[in-house]
């Protein structure tokens, strides 16, 4: 049965959907972090009120949580609320809840909040992608976020799933308390941050079936879901064919179907409406840019990038990237170095954006073919959609100087 809100809960849902009315008819944005914080001021469990009696995923990790939560919203079809426009922390996720009274909820939480959201929300299914560093400001804080994590996972009701890539020794130290986890053999590229055990420091060794340490940390075998090639979830043989570039997409995908079944919906429902699923907030859409086209990807850290690096065609010879170093990418750029630009050899990349120079000087160092772009009217007409790779801020630039196709 429903729990009735009390009136300072009541009051707190309608200020916020006040404040947001505002935001939006004087066309100051939409407004959702602006009233999901006042909501959150007058009641502080306000998060828990609305998450209350719905059926709720949340998806978080370093790179893909926006990809795997559109692909759950996807597969789970209907009304289902989420956090679309990428609003992912508490005040975000308030605006969401408000905004909708459908029972099914798809929330993308950043990786950072997790222990906070899952305190208030009590999801269902928690997936837990990958850790790796994102920005290089914040480095070091990988391994104190997968404590964090485990603390807080350990701490869930036996009711509640948590879905867990065993590919990353970082995510998997951090659900090994959790009393029930389905665990994930899915593509992961990226092991650099997790060199050593995180349990008890020791290198990792890493081969081709997987990761162990000395300690006894390590791969589960136990696993739910597997995809070398073909995906198998609980034995179950499916076809897996996204719209969406990238092995890592079909990991997600993975692991969004796991997600899914235990809310109930099987594979021959949730895999046939992901792959109709062609782009995700405009990513590896094809967009129009005086005469030119471009395929627009985004990745914001080293693991984003090799990941999409391994996802770019032979042809087109040209290969777009734009690099910015604004707050919201990290100040510093000198991540640039950890990203295997090596892949793009046989490319001639053009340097996009303001830290044009700094990537130059990295392609040069891996030797590739690059040409600094100073002036954007002179880059070439492109008979084929070009593949334009771009960080956080460079990537909104792109989507608002450009059209759909
Ligand atoms: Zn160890």
């Amino acid at each position: 049965m429903a729990t009735r809100r009390t009136a300072r809960e009541t009051l707190a849902v309608s200020a916020l959907r006040g404040v947001n009315w505002v935001s939006r008819v004087t066309r100051r944005g939409a407004g959702t972090v602006a009233g999901g914080r006042v909501g959150l001021k007058i009641t502080p469990n306000l998060l828990a009120v609305l998450a209350r009696d719905r059926s709720v995923i949340v998806v978080t990790g370093t790179n893909g949580k926006t990809t795997t939560t559109a692909l759950c919203v996807a597969g789970w079809d209907g009304d289902v609320t989420t956090n679309s426009t990428g609003a992912n922390m508490p005040a975000g996720h308030v605006a969401a809840l408000a905004s909708s009274q459908s029972r099914h909820v798809v929330l993308e939480v950043d990786e950072a909040w997790l222990p906070d959201v899952l305190e208030f929300v009590k999801p269902k299914v928690v997936v837990l992608l990958n850790l790796s560093r994102d920005q290089l400001d914040r480095a070091n804080e990988v391994r104190q976020m997968s404590e964090r994590w485990r603390s807080s996972l350990a701490s869930l009701d036996g009711d509640r799933v948590v879905i867990a890539n065993a590919n990353d020794p970082l995510v998997v130290y951090a659900a090994l308390d959790a009393r029930n986890v389905r665990w994930c053999d899915v593509p992961t590229n990226w092991t650099l941050d997790a060199q050593s055990c995180p349990r008890c420091t020791l290198p990792l060794e890493h081969s081709s079936s997987g990761w162990r340490c000395t300690c006894g940390l390590a791969k589960p075998d136990d696993v739910t879901t597997s995809l070398n090639g073909e995906l198998i979830v609980v034995g179950e043989h499916v076809a897996l064919s996204l719209s969406i570039p990238g092995e890592y997409n079909r990991g997600n995908a993975a692991m969004a179907a796991t997600a899914l079944r235990e809310m109930g919906v099987p594979l021959s429902q949730s895999i046939p409406r992901m792959q109709s699923v062609a782009g995700v907030a405009g990513r590896y859409t094809v967009r129009s840019w005086y005469g030119r086209q471009m395929r627009l990807l985004l990745a914001k850290n080293p693991a984003g990038f090799d990941a999409l690096l391994s996802t770019v065609a032979v042809q087109p010879v040209d290969v777009w990237v734009a690099i910015n170093a604004n707050i919201a990418d990290g100040r510093d750029p000198a991540w640039l170095y950890d990203v295997d630009f090596e892949a793009l050899k046989g490319h001639v990349v053009w340097c996009l954006g303001e830290r044009r120079l700094d990537l130059a000087t990295r392609l040069d160092y891996a030797g590739v073919h690059y040409r600094i772009v100073d002036d954007l009217s002179t880059l070439p007409a492109t008979t084929e959609p070009v593949e334009l790779l771009a960080n956080y801020t460079a990537f909104q630039e792109w989507m608002s100087r450009s059209v759909p196709c």
